[in-house]
C-alpha cells in the first residue's frame, strides 16, 4: 500500500516510510492511497475474532509490503497483552441503547495506549532491521507524553526525550512520565508553559544540527499515520459486537485534534455501516464552529476540566478535508495556506458532504461535571470528564431510538481526581492496581532552563551509543 500527501506535492510512501516520517514535506499529512474494504460476510466472521485476531485482519492490508504477517502477529499480540482487561476494549451498557467502550485499560489508563503501544514496536521493529536508531522528542501538557514513554520503554533502538512545562501537570500525569524506568527514557521539565514545549520540538524538527549525522527525529504525536490505523480497531470491535453489518451503529468521540474520530471514518469507509459520528468536544470548539458555521477558525486557548481535548487547530482534520475536496492536494494546500493568515470557509459541496456522517456537540464544564452526575446516579458508574464530553453529546444527538450509540471513554476517571471531586460523586476515584503505588516510585525528571540550547546540548549529551 502506497500513503500519499494530503497537499500533494510530497512524494508517495510505503508503510515503513510513513512510519518513520512525520509531517510529509509539503505540509501535509499522510493518508492511504486507498482503503482496504471488507464484506458483509467478511465482517461476520470478524465478529468472532478476540481484539488481538480482529486486529491482525484489519492492520494487515496497511502493512503488507514491509511487515510480514508472522512478524506483525508478534507485534500486535505483544502489544494487546500490555492491557489489563482480557477483552482489552470492553463495553458497558449505560442506558437504553447507550454504551460506553472503555479504551483505558492500558498501562497510562487512556486510549493514546492503543496506538502508542503498537507504534513504539512498530518503530523498534523496521529499526532492528535497518540497523539504524532514532530520536523520538515531544511535548506534552499530560496524556501523550506517558503513552509514549511507556510504548517505546523496551525499545533498543529509539532514545526518548519528552518535554513537559516544570509544575504544570497534574501530579499523576507527572508521575506515569518520570516513573517509568529505562535509560532510553527522558523527561524534561522545562520552565515555561506547554507552548515554549511545544516551540522547541518545532525548532528541532526545523534544524536538526544538534544531533549526530545518523540519528533522525521522529515525531509521535498524533499525525503519524500508525496511530489512526492503530485505532481503526475499536471501531469495529464494538460496532460487530453491537450487531454490525446486520445493524448500523453511531459514535460518540471525546475530540481533540481530530485523530480519534477520523479512525471512525475510515472504519466506516472500509465497510462498517456507522450511522453517525458524533464530534464531542468542550469548550475549545473548533470543530462545533465548523460543523455549524462551515468557518475554520483560531480562537483563544481555554483550560477545562478535559485538558487532552484543550486545542485551537485540530491538526488531523486536514485528513478529511482532503477527501471532502475530492482528494485535491492543490486545493488543499490553499485552504491552508489561507489558513495561516486568518479564518477560512469550506465550500457548500464540502460541508454538505460533512454533515451526512458528521454532527457535533459542544459541552461545558458544568455539563461535564452535571454529565458525571447524571451518570454515576443512574447507573454508578463513573465517567471521566472526557468521556462524560462524549456521553453527553451521544445523549443530545437526537438519533432514532433504534440505533446504538457507542461512546469512546478515552481515559480512566482516576486520572482526573479533581473533575471528579467537582462533580460531587465521589471523593476521590481509586486508581487500579497496577498504579497503587504509583506515589511511592521514584521519579526521574531533569529540570532545564526554558531555552532551546540548553534542551538540545541535554539531548546531544544523553544520546545512546
Ligand atoms: C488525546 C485525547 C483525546 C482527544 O483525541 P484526538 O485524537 O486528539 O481527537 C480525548 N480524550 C483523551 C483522554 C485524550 O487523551
Amino acid at each position: 500500500m502506497k500513503y500519499i500527501s494530503t497537499r500533494g506535492q510530497a512524494p508517495a510512501l510505503s508503510f515503513e516510510e510513513v512510519l518513520l516520517t512525520g509531517m510529509a514535506s509539503d505540509g501535509g499529512l499522510y493518508v492511504p492511497e486507498s482503503l482496504p474494504t471488507f464484506s458483509a460476510d467478511e465482517m461476520r466472521e470478524m465478529a468472532a475474532l478476540d481484539y488481538p485476531a480482529l486486529a491482525r485482519r484489519i492492520i494487515e492490508p496497511f502493512v503488507a509490503d514491509s511487515i510480514p504477517a508472522d512478524d506483525l502477529k508478534t507485534l500486535i499480540d505483544d502489544t494487546y497483552a500490555e492491557f489489563r482487561h482480557t477483552a482489552v476494549a470492553p463495553m458497558v451498557q449505560i442506558g437504553a441503547n447507550q454504551w460506553v467502550l472503555e479504551l483505558f485499560h492500558g498501562p497510562t489508563l487512556a486510549f493514546k495506549d492503543f496506538a502508542l503501544q503498537l507504534l513504539g514496536r512498530l518503530l523498534d521493529y523496521v529499526l532492528e532491521r535497518r540497523h539504524q536508531k532514532v530520536v523520538i522528542m515531544g511535548a506534552t501538557s499530560g496524556d501523550t507524553g506517558s503513552a509514549a514513554i511507556e510504548g517505546c520503554k523496551r525499545c533498543n533502538n529509539i532514545d526518548i526525550f519528552i518535554l513537559h512545562p516544570h509544575q504544570r501537570v497534574s501530579e499523576v500525569q507527572r508521575r506515569q512520565m518520570t516513573t517509568v524506568v529505562g535509560d532510553n527514557i527522558h523527561n524534561l521539565a522545562v520552565q515555561g508553559n506547554f507552548d515554549d514545549c511545544q516551540a522547541m520540538v518545532k525548532a528541532s524538527f526545523a534544524d536538526k544540527s544538534f544531533l549526530p549525522a545518523d540519528r533522525s527525529l521522529v515525531a509521535v504525536n498524533s499525525i503519524n499515520w500508525a496511530r489512526i490505523m492503530a485505532q481503526i480497531v475499536y471501531y469495529f470491535y464494538a460496532g460487530l459486537a453491537l450487531g454490525a453489518p446486520a445493524r448500523p451503529v453511531a459514535f460518540s468521540v471525546p475530540t481533540g485534534n481530530f485523530g480519534d474520530i477520523f479512525a471512525g471514518y475510515l472504519a466506516r469507509n472500509m465497510g462498517l455501516p456507522v450511522e453517525r459520528l458524533i464530534i464531542a468536544t468542550n469548550s475549545n470548539d473548533v470543530l462545533h464552529r465548523v460543523m455549524t458555521t462551515s468557518t475554520y477558525g483560531r480562537q483563544p486557548l481555554e483550560h477545562t476540566l478535559s485538558p487532552s481535548m484543550d486545542i485551537t487547530v485540530s491538526s488531523n482534520f486536514e485528513r478529511l478535508l482532503f477527501d471532502l475536496y475530492d482528494r485535491d492536494g492543490a486545493a488543499i494546500a490553499d485552504l491552508m495556506q489561507r489558513f495561516d493568515a486568518g479564518d477560512i470557509s469550506f465550500s457548500e459541496a464540502a460541508m454538505t458532504r460533512a454533515a451526512s456522517l458528521f454532527s457535533s456537540h459542544r459541552v461545558s464544564d458544568e455539563e461535564t461535571c452535571a454529565q458525571i452526575a447524571a451518570t454515576w446516579q443512574q447507573c454508578e458508574y463513573l465517567l471521566d470528564p472526557h468521556s462524560a464530553i462524549g456521553v453527553n453529546a451521544a445523549l443530545n444527538a437526537g438519533l432514532a431510538p433504534e440505533v446504538p450509540v457507542i461512546t469512546l471513554a478515552t481515559a480512566h476517571p482516576a486520572k482526573f481526581p479533581d473533575a471528579v471531586a467537582k462533580a460531587g460523586v465521589v471523593e476521590s476515584p481509586n486508581l487500579p492496581l497496577h498504579l497503587k503505588d504509583l506515589f511511592e516510585r521514584r521519579e526521574r525528571c531533569e529540570v532545564l532552563p526554558n531555552t532551546l540550547a540548553d534542551v538540545q546540548a541535554f539531548m546531544a549529551r544523553n544520546l545512546s551509543a
